[in-house]
């Protein structure tokens, strides 16, 4: 092992924190990442992975909780100025719409 070498941890999709153990997959539908040269939308899944605390409010179907843990998370990490959590919250959730669709019912 090197000195002073610490290899990145993994972060969770959902909070941007990291841990060592991520415990879910959320799989992502509808992801519409781009379009061919005909102008057909690219549909693409993914898996998301989320740690414990953020596996727990997933499983419980607490998505807006989710949701503002993870904004709150993803502004420290960066950074935004806290007068900015409304047009963050809004940013991240019409993502996560488009990601997940009808598996977040009420986000
Ligand atoms: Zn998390």
């Amino acid at each position: 092992m090197l000195e002073g070498f610490n290899p990145p941890l993994p972060t969770c999709d959902f909070c941007s924190q990291e841990h060592v153990d991520l415990v879910l997959n959320f799989r992502a539908i509808n992801v519409i990442t781009g379009e061919t040269e005909d102008g057909i939308p690219v549909p693409l899944t993914l898996d998301w992975l989320a740690c414990p605390d953020c596996a727990e409010l997933l499983k419980r179907g607490k998505f807006k909780q989710l949701l503002s843990r993870a904004v709150v998370f993803y502004m420290s990490k960066h950074d935004i100025p806290q007068d900015r959590f409304f047009n963050v919250r809004l940013s991240v959730r019409d993502g996560w719409r488009e990601a997940f669709g009808n598996r977040m019912p009420g986000l």
